[in-house]
């Protein structure tokens, strides 16, 4: 095994009074913060009043001892995690041999609750954090953190805050660039990934079995479970201006030439979501709207004069019914796209803040996957921001005869509520999808 993060040691080491933060060895290995010991030598590493925090490898999060002793006390282990492997152990630390000595005695443990870590057991509260490998023996554990007590007096270092990739790591998200840069868009990206975390949360409160409904927690949750992390990914595409979302990876791809927003990325999500609704056996949000038929209507008080917002209608008298996304309701304007709508076809196609693929796809008699793959990432993305009150669904529509501003509709839908309708649905398919998932 290679590894060590930050760290690897084949002689004497003592450390003391320090942070090892969001150190990674994420490819076969380990030790995401220390690494003891290699197969051609021995270490000796004691570590006291230390905090090892969100460390990731694929052996031993925070510690890995291949060869020698290492003895931690009086320290602190939070979130650390295992990473990239099926085969992995070890969220915070791993031993390679029952011969060897990795000793975790009188240390804190918060997200066991106050259990005594169990070597080889997962952490019922926080599956896959802070596991600790069979070798390793754990002593009396800690009611509260020691760093700043009588056992350890001497200041902790300070924190400083998170940069923006380092912060997308809290939500188990791995930024990666094979062409380009992510540079410019990072804000965008966080914006977008805080943005859907809180709806998520919001959503949760009240419709999830879980006991943390914070943002963070309820993200990782449900847009990644006990997989890998999500990866987002700047690459050069065939169709290099749009972003990619596969959701058994996870990951995001987005060409050099997409000028991902904050809008753009929530609507990856929602490709996201969509996929792990359907993976927990309930119907994907996709498939949810593709067989809404024709009862998704407008509020309008006349009940026999109600308009179907999305789904299944006569539009057209010449073309027959067809499953379509619909033209009202939406938080911004867009002319759509009515081509295979697998991203720009035509120099008049628009996508705007809230209508990031308007895909229109007139296929009679049947549903077009794609039509309303588009249309579900896209109500998500308004779901998201109408939640926060910052945007999304609108009582509205747009077209070119009534209003030259596409990002911001100002032609009143007619006393319809479409936007209403919308988000109403979107509430109850998330609200059934959260209770019917045991696991989130
Ligand atoms: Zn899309």
């Amino acid at each position: 095994m290679n590894g060590g993060g930050a760290i690897q040691n084949g002689g004497n080491l003592v450390i003391q009074n320090s942070i090892f933060l969001r150190n990674q060895f994420p490819v076969a290995g380990g030790g995401g913060a220390i690494q003891n010991g290699s197969i051609f030598d021995a270490g000796t590493v004691s570590i006291s009043c230390t905090l090892f925090e969100q460390n990731s490898a694929s052996y031993g999060g925070a510690l890995l001892n291949v060869n020698g002793s290492m003895n931690v006390f009086n320290s602190m282990f939070k979130n650390n995690q295992i990473a990239g492997n099926p085969f992995s152990d070890g969220g915070a630390a791993h031993n390679v041999s029952s011969t060897l000595n990795l000793s975790l005695n009188n240390n804190y443990w918060p997200t066991w609750n106050g259990a005594i870590p169990i070597p080889g057991g997962d952490n019922p509260s926080t599956p896959g954090q802070d596991t600790i490998n069979i070798f390793v023996t754990v002593g009396n554990v800690l009611a509260g953190d020691p760093t700043g007590t009588a056992n350890c007096p001497n200041p902790r270092p300070r924190r400083v805050a998170p940069t923006p990739d380092q912060e997308l790591l809290d939500y188990q998200i791995d930024l990666v660039t094979l062409a380009g840069s992510w540079d410019s868009y990072l804000n965008d990206l966080l914006a977008g990934t805080r943005n859907t975390a809180i709806a998520l949360a919001i959503q949760s409160i009240g419709n999830s079995i879980s006991t943390d409904d914070s943002p963070i927690a309820t993200f990782r949750r449900v847009m990644i479970g006990n997989g890998p992390n999500l990866i987002l990914e700047r690459d050069s595409l065939t169709n290099n201006t749009v972003c990619v979302t596969t959701g058994d990876i996870p990951k995001i791809e987005c060409g050099t030439g997409n000028t991902t927003s904050q809008y753009t990325i929530t609507h990856e999500y929602g490709h996201l979501f969509s996929y792990r609704t359907g993976q927990q056996g309930t119907g994907s949000l996709v498939n949810r709207m593709s067989t809404v038929g024709s009862s998704v209507k407008d509020f309008y008080p006349i009940i026999e004069e109600r308009w179907v917002v999305f789904g299944v209608t006569t539009r057209d008298s010449r073309i027959g019914s067809e499953w379509y996304r619909g033209l009202f309701g939406w938080g911004s304007g867009a002319i759509p796209w009515r081509s295979d709508c697998k991203g720009p076809v035509s120099p008049t196609s628009v996508p705007t803040n809230f209508q990031q693929n308007p895909c229109d796809i007139v296929n009679l008699a049947a549903v077009d996957p794609n039509e309303a793959e588009e249309a579900s990432a896209d109500m998500f993305l308004n779901w998201v921001y109408k939640i926060l009150g910052d945007g999304g669904f609108l009582n509205k529509t747009w077209y070119a005869a009534c209003d030259t501003n596409i990002n911001s509709p100002q032609c009143d839908d007619g006393g319809r509520q479409s936007g209403d309708a919308r988000y109403q649905w979107m509430r109850s398919q998330t609200s059934a999808t959260y209770a019917a998932n045991s696991s989130w």
